[in-house]
């Protein structure tokens, strides 16, 4: 692959658009440049809604087997150029190409491409008797925008795009400005298999206007899908009022993980680590508080931390790198204050301070309260906050008394036991013996202000369609 990435352009009605002005990606392990994506602004936008409109009336037409074969057709060819894709994310995200890294993040986009395509919404015949007959329809709902962040830029994508399109409707995608590459090129390859205007891109570096902003206030688009963080949904809220448009709000997590006393250290040890530092912690649904009893606490330390020695950090493009850089100078500035805050409290188990560049080694620090800013605050890195508890009900007290609800989990050899505490976790996903992992059939969606709307399965694809009940 060249060096730096110069060539990657918007996708506006089926056209690839030229754009005087280009942005700066990095490359977050070298601190060079990743490439440059296209800058632009209201008038792209409106362009870019004006062809995913222009292209609706015929799209949502199409017979059910066709839209299907379409979003197959999307899976084949994002699987034919799964390296490219994959070396573009880990050059501007930072992601080691091998493990849970960028080939894995390409292979999942794949796999719920093509889940995804599977699922349909047929009408439904809700009475056929002699006082009538009542149908109810699923219909799209017109033009949907995409938002999506920089920790999975495409996997977050298609969990937007595919269930749009598979439904009817059209798409307008906004990549993070800090992940625009990989995401760009996507939509690109998508629009070689799909009728022009279908899926159109815009990208923008947030100076000159916030663009996510435009798409929540603009007329001509129909739904916002937005992922991010809590703060952003909430003004995708506002700005998106007074065209009353639906919302799917995927927004953060402070996700708790409670350690009964029954739980076996040894046996636990990986499934922690990889629940609290997939992707560098930069994962919504992983695990950000760790509660564990006083009777195994030192126990689960002493294993949490020698499997976490083992975990080499580098550059994503090195083959024996198991966790990349932390995203960007604002997240990993965050990691720092909030780690420098909790080393004088509690005590450094291991890493503790950042590295060269982005670099920051994984972190676990336990003798932390529920007050301490790396327990309460949303980390999204590498560091980890363990917390001692004597009684059960305190532990899930504690996990339940943040605002946010992403997921949870419980850790025991009794797994009834683990469920009974489980359902009375307040967040959309909960855990046993392990953390985070998600699936194409399984809804996802965060409860309190973690957001609302679900993803994934039937129920996910329920959330772009309005019902039409016929009364025949
Ligand atoms: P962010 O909120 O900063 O940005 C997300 C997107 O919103 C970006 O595309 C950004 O350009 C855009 N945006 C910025 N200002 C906007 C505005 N005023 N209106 C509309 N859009 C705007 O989030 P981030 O830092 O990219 O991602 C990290 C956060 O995302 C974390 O809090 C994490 O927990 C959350 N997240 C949640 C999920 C989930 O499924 N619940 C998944 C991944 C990440």
């Amino acid at each position: 692959m060249e060096d730096q990435i110069d060539t990657i352009a918007l996708t506006i009605g089926g056209r690839s658009v030229a754009t005087a002005q280009r942005f700066d990606v990095p490359n977050p392990a070298t601190g060079g440049l990743a490439g440059t994506a296209p800058d632009v602004g209201q008038s792209e936008l409106d362009q870019a809604v004006a062809a995913a409109r222009a292209a609706f009336a015929e799209w949502s037409a199409k017979p059910d087997a066709e839209l299907q074969a379409a979003c197959n057709a999307v899976a084949d060819t994002l699987e034919a150029h799964a390296e490219e894709l994959a070396q573009l994310i880990t050059a501007e995200q930072g992601k080691p190409l091998g493990g849970i890294g960028s080939r894995w993040e390409v292979g999942g986009a794949v796999a719920w491409a093509r889940y995804t395509a599977g699922l349909s919404l047929p009408m439904q015949v809700l009475q056929d008797s002699n006082e009538g007959r009542v149908e109810m329809y699923r219909k799209p709902l017109g033009v949907v925008g995409s938002i999506t962040p920089w920790n999975f830029p495409v996997l977050i994508a298609v969990w937007h795009i595919l269930p749009a399109l598979r439904t009817g409707n059209t798409v307008v995608s906004k990549p993070s400005p800090m992940t625009p590459l990989a995401s760009l090129r996507m939509i690109e390859l998508m629009n070689e298999v799909l009728p022009a205007g279908v899926v159109n891109s815009v990208s923008c570096a947030d100076t000159d206007i916030n663009m996510g902003a435009a798409m929540s206030a603009h007329e001509g688009i129909a739904k916002i899908v937005f992922t991010g963080s809590c703060g952003t949904g909430q003004k995708v809220m506002q700005s998106s009022a007074e065209t009353m448009k639906r919302l799917t709000l995927e927004m953060g997590g402070n996700d708790a993980g409670i350690v009964l006393p029954d739980a076996d250290p040894e046996k636990i040890a990986e499934g922690l680590f990889w629940g609290a530092f997939i992707n560098n912690g930069q994962t919504c649904a992983a695990m950000k508080r760790l509660y564990v009893h006083d009777s195994i606490h030192d126990a689960v330390c002493d294993a949490l931390v020698a499997y976490a020695s083992n975990i080499k950090v580098g550059e994503g493009t090195s083959d024996d790198s198991v966790l990349g850089p932390v995203q960007n100078r604002m997240q990993f500035d965050k990691v720092s204050r909030l780690v420098a805050q909790a080393r004088d409290k509690g005590q450094v188990l291991l890493g503790g301070g950042p590295g060269e560049g982005l670099f920051f080694p994984p972190t676990i620090i336990a003798g932390l309260e529920a007050d301490d800013p790396l327990v309460c605050e949303e980390q999204f890195g590498p560091a980890l906050p363990i917390i001692r508890y004597h009684d059960v009900e305190d532990a899930l007290a504690q996990a339940n008394a943040l605002d946010i609800g992403l997921g949870g989990s419980v850790w025991s050899q009794d797994t009834e036991k683990a469920k009974q505490i489980a359902r009375r976790m307040e967040c959309g996903s909960v855990w046993i013996n392990s953390h985070g992992m998600i699936q194409p059939n399984a809804p996802f969606g965060g409860v309190k202000k973690s957001g609302f709307g679900i993803e994934f399965g039937e129920e996910g694809l329920k959330e772009y369609t309005d019902i039409q009940v016929m009364f025949a």
